[in-house]
C-alpha cells in the first residue's frame, strides 16, 4: 500500500482530468491565435477554462491571466504591478515573511533595482497581527503581498480584514492563494483583494497551468513580451491541453460539497491525535485553529525531519519536511523560523498533507507505522538535539 500524504507539494491528477487534457491534445492542437475553425476550437477551449477559473473564484472570465502555475502568477502580480506604479513614485513593497519563494524572490530583486521593502513578522502561530501591517503602510507604498493558506503550517491568514485595511490607504493587494483553492471557499470579492493567484497543480490539473486574477481595470505591466495573447498580459502561445485540464480540475473543486473538506480535516485531526497520543515528545507547528482542512505540520523531539521522511517513504508512506522545493536543500524552513521555533523544532518538522484520495485505512496505517520508526530512529541517535 503506498499512502500519498504530499498534497501541499502537488495533488495527483483525477482520470476525468487525464481524459480532457488527452482529447484535447489529440484533437485541439490548433492555435488559439489562428483564425480557421482548429484555432477556433483551440479558442473556445480557453474560453470555457477561462470561465470554469473564473466561476471558481467569483471572478469575471476577462479577469484571469492563464500563467504557467504560481510561480509565475506570483512574479507577474508582484513585479508587473511594481512596474506598472514605478513612475507614480510608489517604491515600497510589503510582504509578510513567510511568503512563498516566488514572492519573496520577486520583493527581493526589486529590493535590489532600489524599492523599499518591508517582510511582515507573524507571530508563533504564523499569523500577521493587522496593527503589523498598519504600522508598514506608507505614502510610497505600491502593494501589498499577503498569502491566503501557507503552504508548509496549512496557517490561513484574515486576508480581508487586511486587505480592507490596505485599500482604504489606497495600497493594492496581492494574495497568493494557491495552498488555498480546493481547501477552503476563496471568493475575490469577498477577499477584497486585487490580485489573486491560483496555481492548477495543487488542485487535480496537470503541472505547468495557472492564473493571475486581475481586477479589471488594474494596471499591470506584462513580464513576458511578445503577442498580444491574455490581453497582453501575458505573452505566448497559450496551453490548450493543459487548460483544458484546469477547466475540468476548477469544476470538480466547485462541484465539490462542503462535507468533503470535513471530511478531510476529521482524518487530519484523527492523524493528529493520534501522533500526540502514541509519540512522546511530538508538538503541533502553527495555529490549530485557523489552518486549512488538510495540513499538519508536526516537530518530533530528537528526530531528524529528513531521516524520518526517508524512513516512512520505504515503508511507502510519502510526506514531506516543508515546502517542495526548499526540501531537498539543508536551508531550514523560513516559515518555521519565522513562527520562532529553536532550530532543533525546525529541523525536526514533518508535514502531513492530505487529500481527496486520502483514506481512514490510510492515515491508521501511518499510526502504525510511524511511532516505531521515530521509537528506531531516536534510539540509533538518528536526529537532532
Ligand atoms: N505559492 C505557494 C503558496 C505554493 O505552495 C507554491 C508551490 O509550492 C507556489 C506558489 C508555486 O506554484 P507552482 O508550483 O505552480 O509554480
Amino acid at each position: 500500500m503506498r499512502i500519498y500524504l504530499d498534497y501541499n507539494a502537488t495533488a495527483p491528477v483525477p482520470p476525468a482530468v487525464v481524459d480532457a487534457v488527452a482529447v484535447a491534445l489529440r484533437d485541439c492542437y490548433g492555435n488559439a491565435s489562428s483564425v480557421h475553425v482548429f484555432g477556433q476550437q483551440a479558442k473556445s477551449v480557453l474560453d470555457e477554462s477561462r470561465s470554469a477559473v473564473a466561476r471558481l473564484i467569483g471572478a469575471e472570465p476577462s479577469e484571469i491571466v492563464f500563467t504557467a502555475g504560481g510561480t509565475e502568477s506570483d512574479n507577474l502580480a508582484v513585479r508587473g504591478v511594481a512596474e506598472a506604479l514605478e513612475s507614480a513614485g510608489r517604491r515600497h513593497l510589503i510582504a509578510s515573511a513567510i511568503e512563498h519563494e516566488a514572492v519573496l524572490n520577486s520583493v527581493k530583486a526589486l529590493g535590489k533595482r532600489g524599492w523599499t521593502t518591508t517582510l511582515l513578522q507573524v507571530d508563533g502561530t504564523g499569523v500577521i497581527a493587522p496593527g503589523a501591517l498598519a504600522a508598514a503602510i506608507g505614502d510610497r507604498t505600491a502593494l501589498v503581498s499577503i498569502m491566503l493558506a501557507n503552504n508548509e503550517l496549512g496557517t490561513i491568514q484574515p486576508v480581508a480584514e487586511l486587505a480592507a485595511m490596505a485599500r482604504a490607504r489606497g495600497v493594492l493587494v496581492h494574495t497568493d492563494a494557491v495552498q488555498a483553492i480546493g481547501k477552503i471557499p476563496v471568493d475575490v470579492r469577498a477577499l477584497g483583494v486585487d490580485l489573486l493567484t491560483l496555481s492548477g497543480h495543487k488542485f487535480g490539473a496537470p503541472k505547468g497551468v495557472g492564473a493571475l486574477w486581475v481586477r479589471r481595470g488594474l494596471a499591470l505591466q506584462a513580464q513576458s513580451t511578445g503577442g498580444r495573447q491574455e490581453r497582453g498580459r501575458r505573452a505566448g502561445t497559450e496551453n490548450v491541453p493543459g487548460l483544458e485540464g484546469l477547466r475540468v480540475a476548477a469544476d470538480i473543486v466547485s462541484r465539490t460539497p462542503a462535507a468533503e473538506a470535513r471530511r478531510i480535516a476529521s482524518l487530519r485531526d484523527r492523524l493528529e491525535s493520534g501522533v500526540l497520543g502514541l509519540v512522546p515528545g511530538s508538538v503541533v507547528n502553527g495555529d490549530a485553529a485557523a489552518r486549512v482542512p488538510n495540513t499538519s505540520n508536526i516537530s518530533f523531539e530528537r528526530v531528524e525531519g529528513e531521516s524520518l521522511v526517508i524512513a516512512l517513504d520505504l515503508e511507502g508512506i510519502a510526506v514531506s519536511t516543508g515546502s517542495a522545493c526548499s526540501s531537498g536543500t539543508l536551508e531550514p524552513s523560513h516559515v518555521l523560523r519565522a513562527i520562532g521555533l529553536s532550530s532543533s523544532r525546525v529541523q525536526s518538522a514533518i508535514r502531513f498533507s492530505l487529500g481527496p484520495g486520502t483514506t481512514e485505512a490510510e492515515i491508521d496505517r501511518v499510526l502504525d507505522v510511524l511511532p516505531p520508526l521515530v521509537a528506531r530512529l531516536r534510539s540509533r541517535g538518528g536526529g537532532r538535539g
